[in-house]
């Protein structure tokens, strides 16, 4: 069963948020929580979410945008002094082909260290590729079209 996209209702962080589903909250303010993820790809793996609902990157308000970025980096601080990360990782998804399962925007702050074993840089000098001046000059005209 898939949770309709902006319904608060039956939002997990919505409940979390309202105290009628458990959560660990490691900061919360007026705007956002940061909470750790019950599912952790690393030891302190956490989210940072606004406070109000909102499904993904295409509805977030500026200002929690902006919120939960600082957030994230006060997060990413306390992980390197606190918990030795050598590396962080802040990760969104908006939609279900980018691995959106929870549709209340969410950023993931991801503490990583030397041997971890997410090949993330591996995954990425696979996949991706050197683009032309050509592709990347239809590709910057396609984007900005109205
Ligand atoms: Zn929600």
């Amino acid at each position: 069963m898939s949770i309709p996209k902006g319904e608060s209702s039956t939002c997990i962080f919505c409940r979390i948020l309202r105290g009628e589903e458990e959560g660990t909250f490691i900061y919360r303010n007026s705007k956002v929580s940061a909470l750790l993820d019950i599912h952790p790809l690393f030891e302190g793996h956490t989210l940072v979410i606004p406070n109000t609902h909102y499904s993904d990157i295409s509805d977030v308000s500026p200002e929690s945008l902006t919120e939960v970025m600082r957030v994230a980096q006060m997060i990413s601080n306390l992980m390197i002094k606190n918990l030795n990360a050598e590396g962080i990782n802040i990760m969104h998804s908006t939609g279900r082909p980018a691995g959106q399962t929870i549709f209340h925007f969410h950023v993931h702050v991801l503490p990583r260290h030397t041997g971890d074993d997410m090949e993330f840089q591996r995954w990425w000098f696979s996949r991706s590729h050197r683009a032309s001046r050509e592709e990347l000059d239809a590709l910057a005209s396609k984007l900005l079209s109205k």
